[in-house]
């Protein structure tokens, strides 16, 4: 044991009957056999935690733990029918119990009454979530994995803690590997090395383009030697190849928000079923994905965690999709604060606040530049969302269809949060993984802006929950919104037309002038959307060459990417102002324009490398 725990150990009264002292990553766990102790250690524990600057935490040992159908029975007793708990899992590995309910507030009690009853009669921890306000069979089944492994994930959290507290040696040097996502985008990944720990960030895959995978055999990387992995966000181009790294041997974590962890896991699934559905060898397999969901660390924005014995880990809103943070790097001890920003929204949008800027320090910034360049202006979004609304009531009121391509999460969510704002009276479809992702999306009102939260626990205000909702799951389903003779609108996957049940749509919808596709996100160069946005009439979809009849229609000013004007002022308004900014995500053109204007505009160093270089930090 190292000698942080020894301290704790030493700290302890002789009352306190400690059984296991466990590292659970970066904190620490204490579990007694003493009743007394459990339930009146607060005070101590306080002390402590200041005193050491680690999360610190009592739980009961075993023997004090009451069986667990007593204890079901017992907690729902306690809670309020109201509550509407809906599934309990009991970890005995952790001596923690997990309830699942409806109303989690309820559950915790007026400052946090039954919580604490609940330990007080059944001895076990409880941890207290929210369930999806929509059924989803995959988040149920991903929830079950998690819990499913507790004894294997006891022991590799307690690894990792010792891992974490080893020593460590100066930091002499800090370098930044462009292994994807530099002058492109797609597949991000960024390797961060110091003399003692390597750090991937983001582990993405480039969905259109000739060679999908990061550059991971560039001798810089070496899996034996990988420390950690923090993801930004969910979307495939950041987290696409992460279950790769498990299915070849990866053992250690992977850090991120709990959302992008449940996104994650369901993108990585349907990327499964793209390939196979277009007779391609995916490059893992359900296996990578379940080891990627173990191996897992949750974190919640504003969370500081020690990742490595010399890098400490902040996650803060990065405005973009749900879940998705903006990357902040303590790296020895304050010697050098890096900031990653994965995609960001700098700017005010239905569901999520700006992205954050509260970071006490930073010296480095990685930033994209999907919207770098000047030419990249956007309307304002109140006047993005007139324009799309006025679009859609013209079309039904023509008797046509309304066809959104989109990503499972993102830019559906926000047309959704946008349509059922209005009196529009037409069924919005959400095609298969965006009616899982929604349900996702109900599960955590803590991550939206303030006042989506409000909307969201108000009775009968939830966007999420409107009627007008209707998921399509099966190809029957798909077929009947397809053939029906009333408007409605579509929303599908996947954004870039490059696969998904959205070409089926097209297919169908597509020789029919009535019917209008609208763009509401980034077209990437080489999709399908990107031909069709530019004006082609004979696209080849499904392999059958279609005419295309239908109004294509882009909306622009919806993106969860800032304009060059918002990156600018993200970097201003940080409250250091960093000495190195370096650009990536971005096409070649955007990724040197923005890098140019950063350095005239603000007089920061920068720099746009390409793939394969590496830049030396300190
Ligand atoms: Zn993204």
């Amino acid at each position: 044991m190292n000698s942080i725990v020894e301290e704790i150990l030493n700290s302890l009264p002789e009352e306190a009957k400690t059984g296991e002292i466990c590292y659970e990553a970066s904190d620490i766990v204490v579990y007694t056999k003493s009743y007394d102790f459990l339930l009146n250690c607060g005070e101590l524990i306080r002390q402590l935690v200041n005193r050491f600057k680690k999360r610190i935490e009592v739980r009961a040992s075993r023997e004090l733990l009451s069986d667990e159908n007593e204890a079901e029975n017992k907690i729902r007793e306690l809670a309020p029918k109201e509550a509407e708990i809906t599934e309990i899992y009991f970890e005995p590995e952790f001596s923690k119990v997990i309830i699942h309910a409806k109303r989690p507030g309820i559950v915790i009690g007026k400052n946090g009454g039954i919580a604490r009853k609940i330990l007080e009669t059944t001895c076990w921890t409880p941890e207290i979530k929210r369930s999806c306000e929509i059924e989803s069979e995959i988040v149920k089944a991903i929830r079950r994995m998690l819990h499913a492994q507790a004894s294997e994930r006891k022991k590799f959290l307690h690894e990792l803690g010792k891992k974490i507290y080893s020593e460590s040696k100066e930091v002499e040097y800090i370098r930044v590997s462009c292994l994807g996502g530099f002058r492109e985008v797609g597949r991000s990944c960024v390797l961060v090395k110091t003399p003692n720990s390597h750090v991937m960030l983001d582990c993405g895959i480039a969905v259109a383009g000739s060679r999908p995978f990061p550059y991971l055999e560039m001798e810089d990387f070496v899996l034996q030697k990988l420390d950690a992995v923090v993801i930004s966000h969910a979307h495939l181009d950041h987290v696409g190849l992460l279950p790769y790294l498990y299915e070849y041997g990866y053992r250690g974590p992977c850090y991120m928000t709990e959302p992008t962890r449940d996104l994650m896991a369901l993108l990585c699934m349907d990327y499964i079923n793209v390939c196979q559905r277009e007779h391609k060898e995916a490059p893992y397999s359900i296996k990578g994905i379940e080891k990627a969901i173990k191996y897992s660390v949750a974190l919640k924005y504003g969370e500081v965690t020690d990742i490595t014995c010399d890098v400490r880990l902040t996650l803060e809103n990065a405005g973009h999709m749900l879940g998705s943070s903006v990357v902040h790097l303590n790296i020895g001890n304050g010697t050098y604060n890096l900031l990653y920003t994965g995609d960001i929204k700098y700017g005010v949008t239905r569901l999520f606040s700006p992205a954050s800027t509260d970071f006490t320090r930073v010296e480095g910034v990685i930033i994209e530049s999907t919207y770098g360049s000047s030419e990249d202006v956007q309307p304002r979004r109140s006047e993005a969302e007139a324009n799309l609304i006025a679009h859609i009531k013209r079309v039904i009121a023509r008797g046509g269809k309304v066809l959104i391509p989109s990503f499972a999460a993102e830019r559906g969510q926000e047309v959704v949060a946008i349509l059922t704002s209005t009196d529009i009276q037409a069924p919005i479809y959400l095609d298969g993984m965006l009616w899982d992702a929604t349900a996702i999306h109900t599960a955590y009102p803590e991550f939206f802006s303030r006042t989506m939260q409000k909307l969201m626990l108000k009775m009968g205000k939830n966007p999420f929950l409107d009627p007008r909702l209707k998921a399509i799951g099966s190809a029957k389903e798909r077929e009947d919104v397809i053939t029906e003779a009333r408007p409605s609108i579509i929303v599908a996957t996947s954004g870039m037309l490059n696969g998904g049940p959205v070409l089926e749509y097209l297919e169908k919808l597509g020789g029919d002038e009535r019917n209008a596709l609208i763009f509401v996100g980034y077209q990437g160069e080489g999709t399908l959307g990107r031909r069709v946005q530019k004006g082609w009439k004979h696209v080849t979809v499904n392999n059958k060459t279609i005419e295309i009849k239908l109004e294509v229609i882009t909306v622009e000013g919806l993106s969860g990417h800032s304009p060059q004007r918002e990156l600018i002022n993200y970097i201003a308004h940080l409250r250091t102002k960093p000495k190195k900014v370096i650009v990536n995500h971005g096409e070649p053109k955007k990724c040197v324009e923005l890098a140019r204007t950063i350095h005239r505009v603000l007089g920061i160093e920068t720099v746009a490398p390409k793939n394969l270089e590496t830049v030396r930090l300190k």
